[in-house]
């Protein structure tokens, strides 16, 4: 791919600590290249003090980008149109500039939505395990009220921060858990799996108390949690078709297009049944 860089450009950016692992910048200049958008995506890694100040430069700017670990919360406080999803999770991972005022929105909610239709179908009345109470915590515990689920308990090492949780989105439909049951959906946002050494976030004997597994992290192969799940017959799938989605959501907010889905697939190095959990989860692909 080659294309200039002139004064026309935009900057979109990924603000997070660290950056250097993400696979944001692939997946966003693929897009603009496919769509000859004048644009380039960068991933800076900044302190959570110079966010707001870095959100509302680049937005005003006329460009935009992404939130990511762990300053979704202190981008909130930059942000003048909050989505429903940035005020009911108090985080945001997607800034822009209409109209002299910066918007931003939580396309993580998105993802989980899409990643948890492919791999069980309808939420609708299910019970889910949450592991974890951060910033995709509260994405996957509000995406998974909207879509209806019967119940969804939090266990995290601090149990405080899932009551913060729990307290926070204020649906009795949310619990503070302080032991593993069993669920039809069992949800990974802990960064559990993101080191090479990393323990499995529960035991594997208990995984199948589950219906199905659906692990936030995402990695070239299999993660360690996904491998273990579906080798005890469990289906499961990985962040990836997340990261897609949440970055297609976040790419039709800066451009008003839908994105390039084969095009930012293709840049993820993932073929269209891998990004839908297909590299064991045979049989869970919906649409
Ligand atoms: P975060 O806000 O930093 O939260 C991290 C969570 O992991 C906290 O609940 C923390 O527990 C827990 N944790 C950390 N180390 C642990 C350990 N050794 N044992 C048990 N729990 C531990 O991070 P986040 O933004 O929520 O991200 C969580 C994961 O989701 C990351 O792996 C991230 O890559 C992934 N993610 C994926 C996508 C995607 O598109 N696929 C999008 C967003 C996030 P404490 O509260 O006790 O510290």
């Amino acid at each position: 791919m080659s294309r200039s860089i002139g004064a026309a450009t935009r900057v979109y950016a990924l603000l997070g600590d660290p950056v250097a692992h993400s696979r944001s910048p692939d997946l966003m200049n693929a897009a603009f290249a496919e769509h000859g958008i004048d644009a380039v995506y960068v991933a800076l890694r900044c302190a959570e003090a110079d966010v707001p100040t870095l959100v509302r430069t680049i937005a005003h700017a006329g460009g935009g980008g992404n939130i990511t670990v762990p300053h979704k919360a202190r981008a909130r406080t930059a942000i003048d149109r909050p989505s429903e999803a940035v005020v009911r999770t108090g985080a945001c991972n997607t800034f822009w500039a209409k109209d002299g005022l910066v918007h931003g929105d939580n396309t993580d909610v998105e993802g989980i939505h899409v990643a948890t239709s492919a791999l069980i179908g309808s939420a609708r009345g299910i019970r889910v395990l949450l592991l974890g109470a951060g910033g995709a915590a509260r994405a996957a515990a509000w995406a998974m009220v909207e879509a209806g689920a019967a119940r969804v308990d939090i266990l995290n090492r601090t149990p405080h921060r899932a009551a913060q949780l729990v307290h926070g989105l204020g649906t009795a439909r949310l619990r503070v858990a302080h032991q593993i049951g069993s669920a039809d959906l069992l949800i990974n946002a802990t960064t559990l799996g993101l080191r090479p050494h990393d323990r499995l976030p529960i035991r594997e004997q208990l995984l199948p108390h589950f219906g199905a597994v659906l692990d936030l992290v995402y990695h070239p192969d299999e993660t360690p949690l996904v491998r273990a799940a579906r080798e005890a017959g469990v289906p499961a799938m990985d962040g990836t078709l997340m990261l897609l989605a949440q970055g297609a959501a976040a790419y039709r907010c800066w451009t008003g297009r839908e994105a390039p889905l084969e095009t930012m697939r293709a840049a993820l190095g993932v073929d269209r049944s891998d990004a839908l959990g297909g590299r064991a989860a045979a049989g869970v692909e919906r649409d």
